[in-house]
């Protein structure tokens, strides 16, 4: 699945220049508000950004990994609050579906996630779940009634991506015994009763973002519900949603590392000390040579990864390709993490003052070390396939 070159390079500069030209005027307000203001929300509907991934049969763009880190490279240039809108419909919340779902499945659920009528997010991680996700304690009972088989779900989601503003949710719940093998996933309508919301995260950065927790109480979902129909596949399917999210989170550290550095390079130029600009002084230059090599290494990892991706059959995993995924999500989050610290280092004081757009990214780009696996667990992934393999 790929957009053909031509309808690509055009879609790529339309994301460009509205990233430029609307995005990025606005993040301010997007600080400020802690929220996506709802024309912008319109105007990435009119654009299709909610859609990117969903295959063209079902009113998607069908962009392959390799596209979809291209444009998510761009985003990585603005806050990451506004690609969070639409992130979880083109990725985690939506991907499990495409890549598993029944046909039903897909029909019913995907025109509505492409159209961004439909927000989906995904629900791995519980209070006592986190790096070890596969020891989750949602419950879900099956039970038959007049009304057909139903499985009854009681338990805790946390730091759940948009909860509040989705209408379903990717959910994994245990309907068998302990580890992996007895966990499903569950397409879940976030109106079914029984659910509730937490009140909404306070968080470090990427203001304009939503977390809660969301509390499942004898919540029925139907039978039906369960992506490609059969219990005991769940872990298998989030893992493989992960390996794209992780690949695609690597690629807006790239971004974003790339808009710190633009940030640096242009305060280099116009700051003056000791009758110089910075940008004269050899010190200054050292810290943005460093960030410019790690990021073109950061981003040629995560292309080539991309086109082993898009070279593996789509519904199956492949551990090397995991691995490499793993690689760029350390190696890229790591980066990105470094090149923001330069870059307030590089701003001198303004560097930690709020109104220059480095405060903020320093704090954002935190997170992307954190979620969807953990540095560790990024590591522990690459080494047991080292150790594996001996
Ligand atoms: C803003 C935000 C948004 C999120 N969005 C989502 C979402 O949409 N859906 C979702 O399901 N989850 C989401 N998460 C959850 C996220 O994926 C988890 O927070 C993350 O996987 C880490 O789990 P934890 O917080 O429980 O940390 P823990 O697992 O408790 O880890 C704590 C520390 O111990 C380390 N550690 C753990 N195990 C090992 C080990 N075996 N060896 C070495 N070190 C180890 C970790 O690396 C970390 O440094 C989100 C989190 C945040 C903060």
């Amino acid at each position: 699945m790929a957009l053909d070159s031509e309808s690509f390079d055009i879609l790529l500069a339309t994301v460009q220049r509205f990233i430029r030209e609307r995005l990025i005027p606005a993040e301010n307000d997007l600080e400020e508000h802690d929220e996506v203001a709802a024309e912008l929300v319109e105007a990435m509907k009119e654009l299709g950004l909610f859609g990117l991934t969903v295959p063209e049969e079902y009113g998607g763009i069908g962009l392959s990994v390799s596209q979809e880190v291209q444009v998510n490279f761009e985003l990585g240039r603005t806050a990451p609050a506004f690609r969070s809108v639409f992130g979880t419909n083109i990725g985690i919340g939506s991907q499990g579906i495409l890549m598993d779902g029944t046909p039903e499945q897909k029909a019913s659920y995907l025109p509505r996630v492409a159209s961004g009528e439909l927000i989906m997010s995904f629900a791995l991680t519980e209070p006592d779940a986190g790096s070890d996700a596969a020891s989750l304690k949602t419950r879900a009972e099956l039970v038959t009634g007049s009304d057909g088989d139903h499985y009854v779900l009681n338990g805790t989601k946390r730091y759940f991506t948009n909860a509040p503003r989705a209408g379903a949710f990717t959910l994994m719940a245990r309907t068998g015994g302990p580890g992996a093998p007895g966990v499903s996933s569950f397409i879940v309508p976030a109106d079914l009763p029984g659910i509730q919301l937490g009140k909404k995260d306070k968080k470090m950065g990427q203001r304009g973002t939503m977390t809660c927790d969301v509390i499942l109480d004898n919540v029925r979902v139907p039978a039906a519900n369960i992506i490609g129909g059969e219990p005991g596949q769940g872990f298998k399917t989030a893992m493989k949603v992960l390996d794209r999210g992780r690949l695609n989170i690597s690629a807006v550290a790239c971004g974003i590392a790339q808009r710190v550095l633009d940030e640096s390079t242009r305060y280099a130029r116009e700051r003056k000390q000791f009758g110089k600009a910075l940008g004269e002084f050899q010190l200054i230059q050292a810290m943005l040579a460093d960030s410019q090599a790690e990021l073109l290494a950061g981003w040629a990892l995560v292309r080539e990864v991309a086109e082993r991706f898009d070279r593996k059959p789509a519904q199956r995993s492949d551990p090397d390709v995991s691995m490499r995924v793993s690689c760029a999500k350390l190696f890229c989050t790591e980066m990105a993490g470094r090149v923001a610290d330069r870059a307030v280092q590089i701003h001198g004081g303004a560097g930690y003052i709020n109104e220059y757009p480095v405060e903020r990214f320093y704090r954002d780009v935190r997170l992307l070390r954190l979620y969807e696996g953990t540095t560790q667990i990024q590591q522990l992934i690459i080494g047991r396939d080292l150790v594996g393999r001996a």
